[in-house]
């Protein structure tokens, strides 16, 4: 038994693919780590509200108004009043019925995906879709069809094979964890309404980011209405914890009663409720912010490409390079390392064999210079490397 689990160990280290724990401490657009000072190209905080003293401030006070534990689930006795206040917020936020907080975003996806499709129903869902949404799928029990990713002529072609009577439910990324292109929501929102289907799009890399006042890439295309059901993260650009989900006020409610992610856990800790509240009303006026987001992106992403790198099909602000061998990715990113930046290598199974890859993600708070120096450390380790000529 235990020899079984070694071997499993012993053979992802074979593949350089066996994961371990380091320590880090952030601060602002650097990270500590591993004894050392970098430039931190690996970060979910993009807008840097992580470290903001507001958000700090608000939780610290919910913390000495309400207590450090929620001491219930939120159906029992854990639901304390900021949670009626930050979902009021999300409400004005997202412009739609209702909303329910969760606790995280993985739980939101598993909790969504396995009420609302049960064996009755198909999912369809994008292949490069985030690990919670492809586990929730699974726990639902309902049939799995996945899509190759964003090609709309094979989704519809599942569609029109689906049997009629069936409950139907599209989900997708709006922008994808790994490499940073965008769901073609346009045409997935044609499909939904030619084929009868729901679809379930999940913000978490555009919150924050996208759209007039952060709401997330359905508003930035204008399509929030046509969509049945928002899930978005506060623990990436809101820089604090836990998963919103907004829709119809009935399927928030069926959400509430039927949703056992969230009926069997333990409600959010005042403290990060708090944060949210603050997250929430924040992100709204930080428009300079996103605007410099986007324009440090665009040009982070032109010139990897003019030098040659191979970028995928990015459009944002994560941008990955895509190496191929696991080890090769490895070797970059220790050498940026030793550079000072930290840019994680990330290897299957999170994205497909052979496509292992550098994910850089920028943050609002980087300058303009400090994005040049990066860049030209990225170029020589590539010429090394010999990525790039
Ligand atoms: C990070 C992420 C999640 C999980 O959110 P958490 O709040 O960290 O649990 C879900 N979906 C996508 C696409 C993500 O990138």
């Amino acid at each position: 038994m235990w020899e079984e689990l070694q071997l499993h160990i012993e053979q992802l280290a074979g593949k350089a693919q066996k994961r371990t724990l380091v320590k880090t401490e952030s601060d602002g657009c650097f990270i500590h780590m591993d004894g050392r000072h970098l430039f931190n190209l690996s970060s979910n905080n993009y807008l840097g509200l992580a470290n903001d003293e507001r958000l700090i401030h608000a939780s610290i006070e919910a913390t000495r108004r309400y207590g450090v534990g929620a001491t219930a689930s939120r159906l029992v006795v854990g639901n304390h009043s900021l949670y009626e206040q930050a979902e009021e917020a999300l409400i004005r936020w997202k412009g739609c019925e209702a909303a329910l907080i969760v606790n995280s975003g993985y739980t939101a996806n598993i909790g969504i995906l396995s009420s609302l499709a049960g064996r009755d129903a198909i999912i369809f869902s994008d292949k490069w879709n985030h690990a919670s949404i492809v586990d929730g799928a699974i726990l639902s029990r309902a049939e799995v069809r996945r899509y190759r990713h964003a090609d709309m002529d094979h989704l519809e072609t599942l569609l029109k094979k689906a049997e009629r009577h069936k409950r139907k439910i599209i989900v997708t990324d709006t922008i994808f964890s790994m490499d940073g292109d965008v769901a073609p929501l346009r045409d997935l929102v044609m499909l939904k309404e030619t084929y009868g289907a729901m679809l379930v799009v999940d913000e978490a890399h555009a919150s924050g980011v996208y759209g007039k006042n952060g709401e997330g890439m359905a508003h930035e295309l204008q399509l929030a209405q046509h969509i049945d059901i928002h899930m978005g993260t506060c623990s990436k650009a809101l820089g604090a914890y836990g998963a919103y989900v907004t829709g119809k006020r009935v399927f928030i409610d069926y959400l509430m009663n039927t949703m056992r992610p969230f009926i069997f856990t333990t409600a959010l800790p005042p403290s990060v409720l708090g944060a949210i509240c603050a997250a929430v009303d924040i992100v709204q006026r930080e428009i300079t912010l996103r605007h410099h987001l986007h324009a440090l992106s665009d040009y982070f992403r032109t010139r990897l490409q003019q030098v040659g790198f191979h970028i995928g099909e990015s459009t944002t602000h994560i941008v990955p390079i895509i190496v191929g061998d696991n080890e090769r990715a490895l070797a970059f990113s220790a050498q940026l390392r030793e550079r000072g930046i930290a840019a994680v290598a990330i290897r299957p199974p999170t994205v497909p064999e052979g496509t292992a890859r550098i994910r850089f993600a920028l943050m609002a708070t980087m300058t303009n210079q400090q994005i040049d120096w990066a860049l030209s450390h990225i170029f020589e380790v590539g010429k090394e490397m010999g990525l790039i000529a």
